[in-house]
This record gives structure tokens, sequence and C-alpha cells, in this order.
């Protein structure tokens, strides 16, 4: 999977994307990422990319055009419908808090993409006339940041994980909170017991099935307790 992230602050993503299983999917080819910088795609002398708002009031608004450039230069050409793979048209995403929360399902979803855009916004957001070139809004949380790059990188993380290959073991991902719609049951390791508090005892029994019960009756308990909006969506899916 190949993306393009639009951002005004291209160093804030070395690190996130450099390290751990992110780094090591870039490193194996699995994903590739490109950090465009949208200044570079402004006309201005300054290389100015926000300007006031018509309408007066206070912030700045990041300016239509160097977006749009940015927009195209990420390979963003046909209309959505001159695609016979609707999967292989760079699907475009802004990362907004008035979007659609981000969660499981929405992840699931852009993981079929061959190539997402992200534009990254600050200020008081981008020129609302750009959203007629974005195919998706998408938030991660109701309050607000002070830029989209944290909520790119979220989504990044969000997605690469679910690639095979980047999560060693393709298991641990099935059994991970929501992926079937519940949370995850508790996980221990060594020492058996930590001060004074012991593990429960049939994780040392070594019957696997017996295990795997425990597990799932544990992760159905947890989600009954914390999360049964969770229980009611399971059964309408
Ligand atoms: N005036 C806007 C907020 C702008 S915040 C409003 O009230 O809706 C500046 C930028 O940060 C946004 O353009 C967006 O790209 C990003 N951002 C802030 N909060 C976010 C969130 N919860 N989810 C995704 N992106 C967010």
């Amino acid at each position: 999977m190949k993306i393009d992230i639009l951002t005004i602050f291209p160093a804030m993503f070395k690190g996130p994307l450099t390290e751990s299983l992110i780094g090591k999917a870039v490193g194996k080819e699995i994903i590739k990422i490109n950090i465009t910088d949208v200044r570079s795609f402004s006309k201005d002398s300054h290389k100015k990319v926000d300007d006031k708002p018509f309408g007066g009031g206070g912030g700045m608004v990041m300016k239509p055009e160097p977006l749009y450039d940015a927009i195209k230069s990420a390979g963003v050409k046909k209309k959505n419908n001159s695609y016979k793979n609707p999967y292989a048209k760079p699907y475009v995403i802004y990362m907004s808090p008035q979007g659609k929360t981000l969660n499981h399902r929405i992840i699931k979803n852009l993981v079929k993409f061959k190539c997402l855009v992200i534009i990254c916004g600050h200020y008081e957001g981008i020129d609302e006339r750009i959203i007629n070139y974005v195919d998706e809004e998408i938030s991660i949380g109701d309050y607000v940041l002070t830029g989209g790059e944290i909520p790119a990188m979220v989504l990044v993380d969000g997605i690469a994980r679910m690639l095979p290959g980047v999560v060693k073991e393709e298991s641990s991902v099935k059994n991970d909170s929501f992926y079937n719609g519940l949370l995850d049951y508790p996980h221990y390791t060594r020492p058996a017991v930590f001060k004074g508090h012991k593990i429960p005892e049939i994780l040392l029994s070594g019957d696997h099935k017996k295990i795997g019960e425990w597990r799932a009756k544990e992760a159905y308990k947890r989600t009954k307790e914390r999360r049964p909006d969770l229980l009611k969506n399971r059964v309408k899916n």
C-alpha cells in the first residue's frame, strides 16, 4: 500500500513512521509512505500556505491552491467512476474533527485501497472548497488538536498493523480488541507472582482448549462491563 501524506510540517513524521513496526513495514516495502510538503506547492515568494478568513474573525485558513496542487501531485487525476477497480483509485482523506469518528470498521475498509492520500490541516482548517476533492473526512475523536499530523499518524498506524506481514503473528491481531467486536482478554507474563498478585491458575495448566475457553469468557465479560455498546452492535452486524 502507498500512503501520501500532505502536510506543512513534514519533520513531525520522523520517528513515528520510521521506528518500530511501521519502520519495519516501510523497510520491507509492505507500505510506502511519501511525505509531501504542501509549502513546496506555494507560488507565493514567502511560501505562504495560509490566509485570513473571508468574513473576518480569528485564525488563519489553509489556502486552496497549494493543497489542490499537492493532491494532484499524489496522482489523484481521474474521476471516481473511471477506475475499473474502485480500490485502485487514490482515496483522499482529510483528517478533521468534523469527520466520521475513526474505528475498526473504517480501518478495515481503508486497508482495501492501494493508495491513500491523507491531508493534514492546520490553523482553523482548510479552505472548504478542497472538500470537493476529498473522499472521506476522518476524526480521531471529539476534541480538537492543533493539526492533522498526529491524527494522520494514528490512522497510518492503525492501517499498517492490519496489513499482512506487519505484525508477526496474524492471530495476535485477530484476538485484539474490536477485531471480533469484543475487547481483548487480559494478558500476563512472568513472574507468576508479582508483589503478591498471582496469575489465574488456568494459565499454568497447559490445557490450551481450557485456556482458550477462559480467554473467550474473559473477553466477553470485559466487553459487557466496559463497552456494552459493542455487544449491541455485534448482534446487529
Ligand atoms: N476549526 C476546526 C478545527 C481546526 S484544528 C473545527 O473546529 O472543526 C486544525 C486541524 O487539525 C484540522 O484541520 C485537522 O486537520 C486537525 N484536527 C484537529 N482535531 C482533529 C481531530 N479530532 N481529528 C482529526 N483531525 C483533527
